[in-house]
């Protein structure tokens, strides 16, 4: 088996055995469980193509379910946009739900159900109240190799238990001061087995249920109790909750003791959890956590900025769902952890753009060009639209004596090989003419002003009637009819491949200072008028978009996405 088969991947082959077994009592229900205490990242919407992807494959069912068990940090802007996000990935979330919104749910919607089983797991003498310390109940824990030493309170009755946890429950003590572990195995190889935390008490308001509850589940109760009451067949996680799984069976094990597991079509649904590779790209950082201090210290422009790893970034960036799913796939499904190049994720952004997008001529640093020789009237130049697709059709564009060129497309004496245009030099211009330029004036630093030339009549379109070669042709913008533009050049957010090398306090100082830079130039006319979020490549340039929320008609402001060509190659 090739783990990075994405077609065939492990988890596809667990899901498919339990089926043939008849474990999922003939439907696979997956669920993708985001906290609310962020946007999505690309980390993210790895999950995401494998938890509804999984789900589309077998024919099932993929929960939306935000795990709010954690007061602190969550909010609806955060809800919201997590299903703005995968909605643009292209999945949609089904299932009973919880509320009024099909495949939906809240974790905290199930708080009362969780304090409900840790008190039928205290009545059945498997969990505990200890008021030992955080450090106290570490210490106790102890290392893998040694077992670890009981808790004082290990052995207290159900009755005194039970009257701990409602006064913890009832506000009466202060957070730390006591808490529910479950009890195991203080000897067991593996530390989550020796009496883990069940529930703690934070004197925290939840975003939903405000001061309902000072105590809160931790994950690894909560996490198995919400897959096993929404009948979760297949719950797929990142590697490090591999060492966490014997507790996540513990857990389903004493919920099927309670009677407390879904039956679907006469089978008893017990989830099951899996765990593979976290999706790690160089030169960002992807923990919400820190994406949330570049935000609210303002070294990006929010969570949406086009530097961001976030979903909302890379869609602000012009990236397209089916790039992002394409980068998820070569990735490939692993239990490998390893780092990726963002290089593969522009190769693929630049693979789609290639045939999609829309073809368009731009200036980002203009110069004027003068034809001399031009009399009358502008004339229309007639260029494809996407010269891969022909259904895509042609424009016309206006053509005049003043014209604007790239600035990069002109020296005054060409250098070797400078096939582009100079003074002496034939240059054709894109679906218009040949030119030559015969002079250009120059302000008091040598910057070069104004080009004037010439046109070649007999080569309109863009070839010669006698045959002869010009090597060079270069884009360029009616100066009559073009519309002035803003252009937002992205670089990568970090110059380091690893900005945490240092650890998290240290990253800031590899923020790569050129990771912005916003130019004004002109754009061809039907490019005034692009849609918020159209795509375009212009042509010698770069591919774009046009911004989601800045730009206006006559006004655009286009964001790079990725720049035309790179040497990178996939392996
Ligand atoms: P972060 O550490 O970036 O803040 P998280 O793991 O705390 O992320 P959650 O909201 O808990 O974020 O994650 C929701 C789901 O997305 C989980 O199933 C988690 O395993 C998965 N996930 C998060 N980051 C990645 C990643 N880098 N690669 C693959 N899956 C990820
Ligand atoms: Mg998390």
């Amino acid at each position: 088996m090739n783990e990075s088969d994405t077609s065939r991947h492990f988890l596809r082959q667990w899901i498919e055995k339990g089926v043939a077994e008849g474990r999922t009592g003939g439907k696979v229900v997956t669920r993708f469980p985001p906290e609310p205490n962020g946007y999505i990242h690309i980390g993210h919407a790895k999950a995401v193509f494998v938890d509804f992807g999984m789900a589309e494959l077998f024919g099932g069912e993929c929960h939306l379910r935000l795990d709010d068990t954690n007061p602190a940090k969550e909010s609806d802007e955060y809800a919201e946009n997590i299903k703005k996000d995968i909605r643009w990935l292209g999945f949609q979330w089904s299932g009973e739900g919880d509320g009024a919104e099909a495949g939906f749910y809240n974790a905290s919607n199930m708080f009362d159900k969780m304090y409900e089983i840790a008190e039928n797991l205290i009545k059945a003498g498997q969990a505990y109240c200890c008021n030992l310390t955080q450090e106290e109940w570490k210490a106790h824990r102890g290392v893998p190799e040694k077992p670890g030493i009981p808790s004082p309170s290990r052995d207290t009755t159900p009755e005194r238990n039970l009257e701990i946890f409602r006064d913890m429950k009832a506000g009466k003590y202060a957070d730390g001061e006591w808490c529910l572990r479950a009890k195991i195995d203080m000897a067991s190889p593996n530390i989550h087995f020796r009496d883990p935390v069940l529930y703690r008490i934070r004197h925290v308001p939840h975003y939903h249920l405000g001061d309902k509850w000072c105590i809160y589940p931790m994950y690894d109760f909560a996490h198995p109790i919400e897959d096993a009451l929404e009948g979760v067949t297949n719950s797929m996680c990142t590697l490090e909750f591999e060492v966490h799984r014997p507790l996540y069976d513990w857990v389903v094990d004493r919920l099927d003791e309670m009677g407390l597991l879904v039956v679907r079509n006469g089978v008893k649904i017990r989830p099951e959890q899996r765990e593979f590779a976290r999706l790690n790209i160089t030169y960002t950082v992807m923990s919400k956590r820190l994406l949330l201090q570049l935000v609210t210290e303002g070294h990006v422009a929010g969570w949406d900025d086009p530097r961001m790893p976030t979903v909302c970034g890379m869609r602000r960036r012009g990236y397209t769902p089916g790039a992002i799913r394409e980068f998820c796939e070569r990735v490939g499904v692993t239990k490998v952890e390893s780092e990726s190049d963002p290089a593969l994720l522009e190769w693929c952004v630049r693979e789609e753009l290639n045939k999609t997008a829309t073809r368009r001529m731009a200036v980002l640093d203009p110069v004027k060009v003068v034809i001399d020789n031009w009399a009358g009237e502008a004339k229309d130049v007639e260029l494809p639209n996407n010269p891969l697709d022909e259904s895509a059709g042609t424009r016309k564009i206006p053509f005049g004596r003043e014209i604007w060129i790239d600035r990069a497309d002109f020296m005054e004496v060409p250098e070797k090989k400078f096939f582009r245009m100079a003074v002496g030099q034939e240059v054709r211009l894109r679906g218009a003419c040949i030119f030559k330029a015969t002079s250009c004036t120059k302000d008091a630093q040598g910057k070069v002003v104004e080009i004037h030339g010439t046109w070649d009549e007999a080569s309109w379109g863009g070839n010669a009637a006698d045959g002869r070669k010009v090597k060079g042709t270069i884009h360029w913008v009616d100066a009559e009819s073009g519309v002035p533009a803003t252009f937002r050049l992205y670089e990568r957010l970090f110059t380091e491949k690893n900005p945490l090398k240092d650890g998290s306090d240290g990253f800031l100082k590899y923020m790569n200072p050129d990771s912005l830079k916003t130019v004004s130039g002109y754009v061809e006319p039907l490019l005034g008028e692009a849609k918020p979020g159209e795509r375009f490549q212009f042509e010698r340039t770069g591919y774009f978009v046009a911004d989601e929320y800045d730009s206006k008609p006559g006004a655009p402001v286009f964001n790079r996405t990725v720049t035309l060509k790179d040497s990178y190659k996939p392996a």
